[in-house]
């Protein structure tokens, strides 16, 4: 039995006019199946018995986020990791730390509800954002001297 994101993936996709291959079938699992964004040398680790390139990789998730299953999180100024993004996910900000690489989801109103409100202000209606905010995590805090 599908899942429910699975069924819903299947609709998008056939509303777009976009084939469901066993590939994209393989990613999107994938992809259901982590809590963290992923990189595409790291979805290839997960997906490598289905033998699926690194190249046929970025193409699926160019088809995704185009499609806007998945959306980019920027992990810093080279590495793009991938996750997905409403309806398949909830919406979430991220923390990234530049010591030990991890990402950590951002569930928190306070900012959403700020965000409203400012766009509010500026008349500016936002469709969609997402944000990466870049430092140290707790315990690379520790092991790191403050300069
Ligand atoms: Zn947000
Ligand atoms: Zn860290």
């Amino acid at each position: 039995m599908p899942t429910a994101g699975e069924q819903e993936f299947t609709k998008l996709l056939r509303d777009r006019h976009v084939r469901v291959t066993p590939n994209r079938l393989t990613v999107f699992r994938a992809m259901q199946k982590s809590s963290e964004p992923l990189t595409v040398p790291e979805l290839a680790a997960l997906v490598e018995e289905s033998g699926l390139n690194t190249a046929t990789l970025y193409r699926i998730m160019e088809t995704f986020t185009e499609l806007q299953i998945t959306h980019p999180v920027l992990q810093d100024h080279q590495n793009v990791a991938y996750e997905l993004r409403e309806p398949f996910a909830r919406h979430h900000d991220h923390l990234v730390c530049r010591q030990c690489g991890k990402t950590f989801d951002l569930y928190d109103c306070r900012l959403e509800a700020a965000l409203e409100s400012i766009s509010d202000e500026q008349g500016f209606h936002i469709d969609f954002h997402q944000m990466e905010l870049h430092g140290l995590c707790p315990s690379c805090q520790k092991s790191t001297p403050h300069p």
